[in-house]
């Protein structure tokens, strides 16, 4: 890597299912000598107040942002807004549907844990989540603190994995939609791990018509392979390429924050993008 400033354009704060507090993340992301850190939490923006205050004090740059579960076909595919206003009001619109489906699909996946015997209950998910969009991993945290599982992995594994018994699906705003609402936010949109996603060129293609911006090349689950063929998709479709971590607090998920991160040049790609959507609003 030598000494080229390096961005980590995908992180996750208390503010969503990771552990740390917007503050503290800016300042172990200082720490490891980013010069860039987004805050891509699900479905809300409100860590990004706090996160931009937290750095205004240290070298580092936020980026404020959001990481939207939307759906294309029978898909889950997640979305990143980079760059956007946090207070837009089409995202405060998406976020309060988006936290009701979310706390309506945790009820039913209680239901089903209170079913099968395991000691939960929707208060302490309640409690644990703190106002924040509920996560399969804020069920994973309770059930770990009940001594259910031995680990939040061992939840996913047992009971909150895809297909696994207490694994129920989110309802979701349609991809295409998301990416509108992003552009109107003034953000750049982008396809967040679409190895992990099953995302292929098709899909890609379809979204790049619908205005996609870039898609995320670095990420922890792209091992080498898939971080090629990512890029040579950006290539060919035009779209730009991005990365970063996908933190999510010590111990919690498989990667370290700065990890996976990305050259300053692709995040300043993104923010030359993204000022396109500012300046073309701004005009209306
Ligand atoms: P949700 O938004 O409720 O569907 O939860 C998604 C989050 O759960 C992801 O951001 C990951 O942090 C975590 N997650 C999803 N699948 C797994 C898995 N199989 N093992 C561990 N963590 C997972
Ligand atoms: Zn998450
Ligand atoms: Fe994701
Ligand atoms: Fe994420």
């Amino acid at each position: 890597m030598g000494a080229e400033k390096q961005a980590d354009l995908h992180t996750h704060t208390s503010r969503s299912d990771g552990l740390l507090e917007p503050a503290e993340l800016v300042a172990l992301a200082n720490d490891a000598g980013l010069a860039a850190v987004a805050i891509t939490d699900h479905d809300n923006t409100a860590g990004v107040h706090d996160a931009v205050s937290a750095a205004s004090a240290l070298e580092i740059e936020v980026v404020p942002g959001i990481e939207v579960s939307t759906r294309t076909a029978n898909r889950e595919i997640h979305l990143l807004g980079l760059f956007i206003d946090p207070d837009a009001e089409v995202l405060a619109g998406l976020s309060r549907r988006q936290r009701k489906w979310r706390r309506e699909r945790a009820e039913v996946m209680v239901e089903r844990a209170i079913k099968l015997g395991l000691d939960i209950d929707l208060a302490r998910v309640d409690a644990l989540a703190a106002g924040a969009p509920i996560g399969r991993p804020h069920l994973a945290q309770v059930l770990l603190d009940a001594g259910e599982v031995i680990s939040t992995q061992d939840a996913f594994d047992r009971y909150l994995g895809i297909g696994k018994p207490c694994s129920v699906p989110k309802q979701m705003v349609d991809t295409k939609d998301a990416i509108a609402a992003v552009h109107e936010a003034g953000g750049a949109a982008v396809v967040a791990h679409p190895g992990s996603s099953r995302v292929r060129e098709k899909i890609l293609t379809e979204l790049a018509s619908a205005g996609l911006d870039g898609v995320e090349v670095m990420h922890p689950r792209h091992e080498r392979r898939r971080q090629h063929i990512v890029r040579g998709l950006c290539e060919k479709l035009g779209l730009l390429p991005s990365g970063g971590s996908d933190y999510h607090g010590p111990g919690r998920g498989d990667s370290r924050l700065g990890e996976h991160s990305v050259p300053m040049d692709w995040c300043e790609g993104l923010r030359q993008r993204a000022n396109r959507y500012q300046t073309s609003t701004k005009g209306c």
